[in-house]
């Protein structure tokens, strides 16, 4: 992949980059992975999640809403639903009590159906051009054109619950969705399709890339300084360390992946749990080596690296913690011969 090519856009992105600035170099990226971002699960999956892994290096809010435009834009290809060129799209499934989401039923003269209640969570809810939803009461995912003529009438951004400077520019909101009117060629894939679909582990793996160029990006501004003392270099030393285990285990899983892209060996979940654990757990050791290298100040008067580290925190909560851990340790009693040797 040509990196260089990937460094103008980039470089366009201030040190405190409003909502605006994103979607305009995210707009600017589309073209650039459009022609260069290979597909997951097809013999490239590696260069996919190191694209991400660098723009989270550059900017981890313009990764969240990258990784989201790759995973939406991914679904739509595995449903053989072609993605509308140049718009820039979103993915939200998050579930919970806080998610209201349904949708009505459309009628039988071929009426369209209405999207109701509120979804948590939507990355760039009013950044992005369109946005797969995922309704669970119907068990259908919808695609839905946030910018059609008139949409706004329908749509309501709750912009005052997100408190964190974190990802505040992300417009991480609430969206609430008043009716809108939803097709029946707006329907991705059947009922339930989203999640039994092979492709949903491979997506898994596309934030922990993120968390990754996030870490290298406090261990590049370790690099830059001149370190005073060995303490730091042993910290330098094990986070660079860190670093070259996450990107292994991120290229190992995603040899896995291009390997078995249907998941015919049931393995692929219990793989992204597996470097998603690790890559957790590396980025916290990374969180916390940055501080002890170098005390208070960056935390307290480096704009990038500030927003960096509130960040970095935030989006590997991300992960499911103890629960997936739990999963994968049944998922190991059940198939003990999973990783049971030496990793291929
Ligand atoms: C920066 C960021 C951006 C995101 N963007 C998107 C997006 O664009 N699209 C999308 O689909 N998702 C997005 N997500 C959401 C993500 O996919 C999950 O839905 C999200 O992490 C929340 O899941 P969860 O609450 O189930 O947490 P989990 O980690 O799964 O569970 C948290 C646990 O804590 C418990 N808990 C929480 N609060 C309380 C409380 N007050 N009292 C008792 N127990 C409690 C819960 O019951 C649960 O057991 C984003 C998340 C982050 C952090």
């Amino acid at each position: 992949m040509d990196h260089n090519a990937l460094k103008k856009p980039l470089s366009g992105l201030p040190e405190a980059p409003s909502a605006d600035d994103y979607r305009s170099v995210a707009l600017e990226l589309l073209p650039y992975i459009q022609a260069n971002v290979p597909p997951m699960g097809e013999g490239q999956s590696f260069s996919r999640l190191g694209f991400l892994n660098e723009v989270a290096r550059c900017d981890l809010g313009l990764a969240r809403l990258i990784e989201g435009h790759l995973d939406a834009t991914q679904i739509l290809r595995e449903a053989g639903h072609p993605a509308v060129s140049n718009k820039l799209y979103a993915i939200w499934a998050s579930g919970g009590p806080s998610d209201t989401t349904d949708l009505t039923e459309g009628g039988t003269g071929g009426e369209p159906a209405e999207l109701t209640g509120s979804k948590p969570f939507c990355s760039g809810s009013d950044i992005v051009d369109r946005a797969l939803i995922y309704v669970y009461p119907a068990e259908q995912l919808v695609d839905v054109n946030m910018r059609a003529a008139g949409a706004r009438d329908y749509l309501r951004f709750e912009a005052g619950q997100w408190v964190a400077p974190a990802f505040a520019q992300t417009h991480t909101w609430t969206v609430s969705f008043g009716g809108l009117s939803v097709k029946e060629d707006n329907c991705i894939g059947d009922h339930k399709w989203y999640f039994d679909r092979p492709g949903f582990c491979l997506g898994a793996l596309a934030p922990a890339a993120c968390w990754v160029g996030g870490a290298m990006g406090l261990v590049d501004s370790v690099r830059k300084r001149s370190l005073q003392n060995g303490h730091a270099r042993a910290h330098l030393g094990a986070m660079v360390s860190s670093v070259c285990s996450m990107n292994a285990l991120l290229k190992w899983a995603a040899a896995q992946i291009d390997a078995d892209p249907d998941n015919t060996s049931g393995n692929l979940f219990p793989t992204a749990l597996l470097a998603r654990h690790h890559i957790e757990r590396a980025c916290t050791d990374i969180l916390d080596r940055f501080g002890r290298t170098l005390g208070p100040r960056p935390f307290a008067f480096e704009t990038g690296n500030a927003r960096r580290i509130a960040e970095l925190t935030l989006y590997i909560r991300q992960c499911h913690a103890e629960r997936d851990l739990e999963e994968l340790g049944s998922y190991l009693e059940a198939h003990p011969e999973f990783c049971s040797g030496t990793l291929q």
